[in-house]
């Protein structure tokens, strides 16, 4: 077994000097890859205080160890910065083939530093790395960006990019891959802010592996146990497009600006619906689930709109944020999105957050090039996503999150901003799902629902025990899915693959092959490596100036009952919020004001 850590890549644009650099196996033993990997770094090497869109800002682009091998759900990568949105630790996790890719140029991750005179694009082979110029693909579309990529590289290359949104410093930018994005935290901003239209990869389909012959048995089994199961035959069968007709069931379908639980039209959003519109799937390197989706508008005003999506987030996005039930509507918001290069999630509760506005008389259409922001009425959304993506009009002030937009406008607009941290709150109503809120309120990324799922809420989940979605008693549960999804990104699996029967114990003998480490075998060590890593988090969050007072979910939802037409949770309200973190943070070892205590850092090894 030979000891495989991983290599990074080091980019400066400015000087355009490039070096290549081992991970130590400390490191590699502490933190394992992927997100761990993220925060080592960024904690280490990012000077406290800088601007998210200055030179002096660094961006992590990170695969994991055991991406562009045969088993499933294990190629995921992600994006790690300072957020330009949230002025916090960002994570942005992505699919499609990027990750594979970057294994397979033999390095783990990017560490891309400065700002480039000019636009340009980093380009990656086995024989090294090239800056290249980007001015014929500036201002393009990440549709036309990536095409123009494969035609200047050849059939073996797969971008990572941007589009005009990040160009233009949208704080909610994503980065691009293929039709799946890296859509969190605005990492697509900090790329424009660095002059970096996309990073290329042409490689052949290689990877190194500390014990190959023990990792592709333990891969072919782990292929065979999920294929095997239920709820990953499921998922391939519907990805995420039938959460909807559970949500709105539960009456935590956050609609008309997070004011009510459940649609006015809900079974119009069924995923059987849109199972009507499907019209293909795709997915990331080396699964068979394929759980995107792909919808094609035939007829009507979006006719010819194209989608790999709306998933559930964003099909909640471009419908519950206005209280639309109009689907082709959502498929071409979601297009749109993609195309520009924008957060779903964040865009769409920034419109939602615009027609409250309009609908309380605070703008008018004389804000608004004279659209008329009616809640039921998508038309002005599909526009509203084109302003936000191009800065234009009210989408220049849209294109700054919702808590810069109130705090620049005032009047008592923050109650209407729905975000923690500035991250705008996802497709699960907290008054409904208290467990899951709390994971939002505390995530170090701001609103995040994947950074501790909460299957119990939502899906009854028993383990590590049910909970009453209701009750506001599970501090336990939030830290338990949080410091579980922290380890599983160290893979960096799809989280969806932990509902699939594949746990930790699957996970250990892999990990431990593909890095060539016995200790990473060993469960006892492993269950310390997500407490760690949500531990370095916050101290880098602390050092931003984040404390206690930005672990709070939104002033609407402490201050106004939910309202639920009919499903169960009517008049709920977050009620016992200091008591819950309180409990929390004794929990996590943290002082009451949420700083990790001495005895906390020592134990995981973080004591310097
Ligand atoms: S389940 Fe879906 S998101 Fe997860 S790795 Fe597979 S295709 Fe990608």
């Amino acid at each position: 077994m030979a000891l495989n850590t991983g290599r990074f890549l080091r980019i400066n644009l400015t000087d355009r000097k490039t070096t290549t650099e081992s991970v130590p196996e400390s490191v590699a033993a502490d933190f394992i890859g992927g997100r761990g990997y993220g925060i080592r770094y960024l904690y280490d090497e990012l000077a406290p205080g800088v601007d998210p869109l200055g030179e002096q800002n660094k961006l992590l682009m990170l695969s994991g160890p055991l991406a562009g091998t045969s088993a499933i759900a294990v190629s995921r990568w992600m994006a790690c910065t300072l957020s330009p949105l949230t002025g916090g630790y960002a994570r942005s996790v992505c699919g499609a083939d990027f990750g594979a890719w970057l294994r397979f140029v033999d390095y783990d991750f990017l560490i891309i530093e400065g700002k480039a005179d000019k636009p340009v694009y980093i380009h990656l082979t086995e024989d090294g790395c090239q800056i290249l110029d980007a001015g014929e693909i500036w201002g393009k579309d990440t549709k036309k960006t990536q095409a123009w990529l494969g035609e200047q590289h050849g059939k073996k290359t797969r971008t990572a990019c941007i589009g005009p949104a990040g160009e233009k410093l949208v704080r909610y930018a994503a980065i691009v891959s293929d039709r799946r994005t890296a859509g969190r935290c605005g990492t697509g901003a900090v790329m424009g802010s660095k002059n970096l239209k996309a990073v290329s990869i042409t490689a052949s389909r290689a990877v190194h592996l500390g014990d190959p012959e023990t990792y592709n048995k333990l891969a072919k089994e782990q292929a065979k146990m999920i294929q095997e199961n239920d709820g990953y035959k499921h998922h391939k069968e519907w990805g995420t497009t039938t959460t909807q007709d559970i949500t709105n069931d539960l009456g935590i379908y956050p609609t008309s600006n997070f004011r009510y639980g459940k649609l006015v039209d809900d079974k119009k959003v069924y995923g059987a619906v849109y199972r009507e519109m499907r019209t293909g799937n795709m997915g990331c390197y080396a699964c068979p689930a394929r759980c995107g989706k792909v919808h094609t508008v035939t007829s009507g005003p979006y006719a010819g709109a194209h989608s790999e999506g709306p998933e559930y987030e964003s099909i909640w996005a471009f419908t519950g944020s206005i209280d639309s039930s109009d689907i082709e509507a959502s498929i071409a918001a979601d297009e749109l999105c993609d195309d520009l290069g924008l957060d779903t999630i964040s865009t769409g509760v920034s419109i939602g957050f615009a027609y409250e506005l309009f609908e309380k008389g605070l703008i008018s259409t004389s804000d608004t090039d004279g659209l008329e922001l009616r809640f039921g009425d998508p038309a002005p959304m599909v526009d509203l996503v084109k302003k936000i993506g191009m800065r234009e009009g009210i989408g220049d002030q849209l294109a700054e999150g919702t808590m810069r937009a109130a705090a620049s406008i005032g009047q008592g607009t923050d109650l209407f901003a729905i975000h923690v941290k500035g991250l705008e709150l996802p497709a699960y109503e907290p008054r409904g799902a208290k467990t899951q809120g709390y994971n939002y309120a505390t995530a170090s990324i701001g609103a995040s629902h994947c950074y501790g799922y909460s299957g119990q809420d939502i899906f009854g989940s028993p383990i590590p025990k049910p909970t009453d979605r209701f009750a506001e008693d599970y501090p336990d549960v939030v830290i338990f899915n949080q410091n579980g999804t922290a380890f599983k990104e160290t893979g960096i699996n799809c989280t969806f693959s932990g509902t699939w029967g594949w746990t930790q114990t699957h996970l250990a003998p892999m990990l431990a092959a593909a890095r060539g480490m016995e200790k990473l075998n060993d469960n006892a060590h492993l269950d310390t490596v997500g407490d760690r890593i949500i531990n370095l988090e916050r101290l880098f969050n602390l050092r931003e100036g984040k404390g206690r007072n930005d672990d709070y979910l939104p002033k609407r939802l402490r201050t106004e009952p939910l309202m639920t037409r009919g499903a169960a949770g009517e008049g709920q309200m977050v009620s016992r919020h200091d008591e819950f973190l309180d409990n929390y943070y004794e929990l996590r070892g943290w002082s009451k004001e949420g700083v990790p205590l001495p005895e906390k850092l020592k134990e995981l090894g973080i004591g310097d």
